[in-house]
């Protein structure tokens, strides 16, 4: 995991064949390339009246519903039939709708909201790393070092033991993981473990000399292997020179296994109340696994699927643009990258990190490389989703979406700023003109508090900025970036409500947002941030059927505990996905 930096479905190492591509693309049925993607939303919903004459499959009632639906927020019960809303009221008026085949649900007077849509992660990649990988999201090296043991037992000695989400800000050692704590794990497999912010990677003495590493190798532009005081190789990588395993740790996945990633993804993710989410690095590969996941019944959520700027040309040839596919898997997004991440300290920023003054971080791509792409996919019909983080980038990606959008004017082009971390005054009035979408993270100030202090105090403030988004009538999502950032829904409340960490610390308390704000941004903006909010992201008549029941109601919760409601059960297209 690269953290948007680098490139996990690297187009090096996956061969892309275009009979492949379009035999996946075929199977993306029921609406094909939808014209004017503006207008898509639109004509998925049946009217009114065409429900009026359908008998419901199943009724919910006595339900706590808040629907997210301004008309009519509360409800006590909902008919459902065909996998939408066929109606939404009190018990007494969806209650009589009940024919001789429909099924009753009484939901004890549990909370019931609409599915949460996730809008920036990245499921596939994060469903074959749970698959094949020890997650290292252990509290000490002994933990992370057994769990290393563990799966060796079991892996031939020739084959490779690799390790994701480790974090040295996690584990009660106060010190990252070395060389001698790998090779006394594991001497006799070669043995790769990244951090979770994905810009540091950690090798046994096999996998070093597998990589042809040794103490006199010279460190590639742009990255590092690390030495001791003593000159030896300490076992840490970063950056750039990451990629000398790239080269020979074999990519070993088959169709089958990005298919099975996608089902072990999309069961952790329902289990906590997401029904939909954007893969925000999406590539044909990934395209395929949705819809080969679709085949297989193990789709359990909706997908919105970005394109990497990669393989724009040949989705182009394919004559393949954002709105494509149907209400399980569309195509999103072109994905382009500015600057470097939040946790991994290489946000480009205009004031330097806290305690290292020469350090602003650094930009991934320059304003030509940006706009070059961009034109071209804006031209072809896509939405832009690029990411950025630190102030200046996200300045960057401004000047190229408001010169693209002078060049090409489009009435609703829904440009997307993914992250869009650290904000000023003239950002948010220059998004505000191009009416752009924020997509920050949604978890981070709970989660990853620790990391807070390069930022300080001061500039928290303009961080992960909901209230100041939402004060200017910008229309945030939530979005987790999971594996970097945590994905429940319910952490991003408590998260966004309380811009409380974990431990307690407050960070930019300007910055809170209400709980009904949140769920908002949660459902609706999610909706709005893929053109679907016709579609989806509240409980109303003609809407897809995804809603969340939790155990407690947020609206009533202690904010500090939101974390800790219970999701008792989703609902994706009128199908339970997930019961606990
Ligand atoms: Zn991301």
């Amino acid at each position: 995991m690269r953290d948007d930096n680098g490139n996990p479905d690297s187009p090096v190492k996956n061969s892309f064949t275009r009979r492949r591509f379009l035999s996946g693309a075929a199977l993306a049925t029921g609406a094909a390339a939808l014209p004017g993607f503006s207008k898509f939303s639109v004509a998925d919903t049946p009217s009114k009246e065409s429900f009026q004459q359908t008998e419901p499959d199943l009724i919910l009632y006595n339900g706590n519903f808040w629907t997210v639906d301004s008309r009519n927020p509360r409800a006590q019960a909902v008919a459902i039939s065909g996998g939408r809303f066929l109606a939404v009221g009190s018990n007494d008026d969806v209650l009589h709708l009940a024919a001789s085949r429909t099924r009753k649900v009484d939901l004890g007077q549990k909370t019931v909201l609409p599915g949460f849509i996730d809008a920036h992660t990245h499921p596939a990649e994060a469903g074959r790393l749970h698959l094949r990988q020890v997650d290292c999201d252990l509290r000490s090296i002994a933990a992370i070092q057994a769990a290393l043991r563990e799966r060796a037992a079991k892996t031939p000695p020739d084959q490779w033991v690799l390790g994701f989400k480790y974090d040295d800000t996690k584990t009660s050692d106060g010190r990252k993981l070395t060389l001698q704590d790998l090779d006394a794990a594991v001497p006799g497999h070669p043995v790769l473990v990244t951090h979770r912010g994905g810009h540091e990677a950690f090798a046994n003495s096999p996998a070093l000399k597998l990589a042809k590493i040794d103490n006199t190798t010279p460190n590639p532009t742009g990255g590092e292997f690390e030495h001791d005081a003593s000159g030896h190789l300490d076992g840490r990588i970063n950056e750039r020179a990451i990629e000398a395993f790239d080269k020979v740790i074999p990519s070993t996945y088959t169709r089958d296994d990005y298919r099975e990633g996608v089902k072990l993804i999309a069961k952790m993710m329902t289990k906590t109340g997401i029904t939909s989410v954007g893969d925000a690095l999406g590539s044909p590969e990934t395209l395929q696994a949705y819809q080969d996941a679709r085949d297989s019944g193990d789709l359990l959520f909706r997908v919105y699927c970005f394109i990497y700027y990669a393989w724009l040309d040949r989705m182009i040839a394919a004559g393949v643009r954002t709105g494509f596919g149907d209400e399980w898997v569309r195509v999103g997004a072109m994905k382009q990258v500015a600057d470097g991440a939040i946790s991994g300290r290489t946000a480009r920023l205009s004031q330097p990190y806290i305690g290292h003054p020469n350090d602003y971080g650094t930009f991934s791509a320059t304003e030509e490389e940006l706009y070059e792409y961009g034109h071209k996919a804006y031209a072809a019909g896509w939405q832009l989703g690029t990411h950025a983080n630190g102030d200046v980038a996200i300045e960057r990606v401004l000047n190229v979406y408001e010169r693209i959008n002078r060049e090409i004017p489009r009435k609703d082009p829904r440009f997307r700023i993914e992250h869009c971390t650290l904000i000023n005054d003239s950002i948010i009035q220059r998004m505000k003109a191009l009416n752009a979408i924020p997509a920050p993270f949604s978890t981070y100030v709970y989660y990853h508090g620790e990391k807070m202090q390069y930022y300080g105090e001061e500039r928290l403030q303009h961080m992960f900025a909901l209230r100041t988004f939402i004060d200017a009538g910008l229309r945030p999502t939530q979005a987790s970036d999971y594996p970097p950032g945590e994905f429940p829904p319910m952490m991003a409340l408590q998260s966004e409500v309380t811009r409380t960490d974990m431990n307690g610390h407050v960070w930019g308390a300007n910055q809170r947002i209400s709980v009904e704000e949140a769920i908002y941004v949660g459902t609706m903006n999610g909706a709005y941030a893929s053109y679907e909010e016709n579609l989806k992201g509240s409980i109303e008549p003609g809407k897809l059927a995804d809603l969340v029941v939790l155990g407690r109601d947020p609206f009533k919760e202690d904010p500090s505990t939101l974390v800790t409601i219970p999701v008792e059960r989703t609902m994706v297209g009128g199908k339970w996905v997930y019961e606990s």
